[in-house]
């Protein structure tokens, strides 16, 4: 082999052959001729970098190979829905007529009775009243919330299973669904490094699917940021609590994105029974917007 064919590539004999030979070269020419060990040189690095090319290129393959169909998650943000509300008029009536079973003064209901009683039973701390009444939500959010919400033992909880939902299935389009972190900007590098890996857990997740794994195995790799549905029905004292510890600023931000537009969605349809907390979160309302 001459030096020249460093030139011509095609001409060079097969990868291992250039390499013996260049290195036989290379220990022959040692201290004789400098042009010839420099060109020998260059073809054990030549060898070098297309070895490594090659091999770079070999572990792309192997990775596209395993790499399931499908995928690449959606991305998108928390809401709410509520699906099960009286009207503010049926809530204040009922709640009335409650509480009036205590004083048996039922005799003395009429327009606009109610909401000034509710008011004045708010304040003394008569609570158990406004029990009578529950409302119904549908909270799609992701995981790490509905973690710290399930907490709340006097509220009523119906969750999408992990262990029951397949998202390989044609019906999930074979993808998993995430919620977006609202506190990292799109495309900045904390935002790209979560989306990575979020898009190696479904890699993994649609792999281990694939190989066998039931749905109830491989959700070991589903992130926190799995979105999740959860139905939640609490009574109206319950709800009050659960807003005041989790639209409260020690709250995760998370858990307030959904907690303070859905406060300000009560206090809406139910103002008298929610005003105090809705005076108390509302200059931090306008952040947040997730309602359905
Ligand atoms: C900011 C914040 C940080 C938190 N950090 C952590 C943490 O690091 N680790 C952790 O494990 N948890 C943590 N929690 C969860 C917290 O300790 C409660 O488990 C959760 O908030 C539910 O509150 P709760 O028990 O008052 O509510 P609920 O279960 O909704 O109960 C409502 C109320 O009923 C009464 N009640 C219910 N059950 C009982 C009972 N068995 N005995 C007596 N009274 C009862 C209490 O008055 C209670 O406040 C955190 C919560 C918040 C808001």
């Amino acid at each position: 082999m001459k030096c020249s064919d460093v030139c011509y590539p095609n001409a060079w004999p097969s990868e291992p052959a250039v390499a013996s030979i260049s290195k036989r070269i290379l220990e022959q020419s040692r201290g004789s001729d400098g042009d010839i060990a420099a060109c020998c040189r260059q073809l054990m690095d030549i060898h070098t970098t297309i070895k490594s090319g090659r091999l770079a290129k070999k572990q792309d393959s192997t990775s596209l190979r395993s790499r399931p169909k499908g995928g690449i998650m959606k991305v998108i943000d928390p809401y709410f829905e509520i699906l099960h509300m009286a009207d503010a008029h049926e809530i204040y009536r009922h709640l009335e007529l409650a509480a009036r079973t205590c004083y048996k003064s039922e005799d003395r209901i009429d327009q606009g009775t109610a909401e000034a009683l509710l008011k004045r039973l708010l304040k003394t701390g008569h609570e158990i009243v406004i029990e009578h009444i529950s409302i119904t939500v549908r909270l799609v959010c992701d995981r790490g919330v509905t973690h710290e919400l399930v907490r709340h033992r006097l509220c009523s909880f119906s969750q999408e299973s992990t262990r029951y939902a397949n998202y390989s299935k044609k019906k999930f389009g074979r993808e998993i669904t995430v919620i977006k972190p609202f506190f990292w900007q799109e495309g900045s590098d904390q935002y790209k490094e979560w989306e990575s890996a979020m898009e190696a857990c479904e890699r993994s997740y649609l792999a281990l699917l694939d190989s066998g794994a039931k749905a109830q195995e491989a959700r070991s790799v589903l992130p926190n940021s799995l979105k999740t549905d959860i139905v939640v029905t609490a009574n109206i004292r319950e709800w009050m609590h659960v807003f005041n510890l989790r639209c409260s600023p020690a709250s995760h931000p998370q858990m307030r994105q959904v907690m303070l537009p859905l406060l300000n969605e009560f206090y809406t349809r139910i103002p008298v029974l929610f005003e105090s907390l809705y005076e108390t979160y509302r200059s931090r309302m306008e952040h947040f917007s997730t309602k359905l």
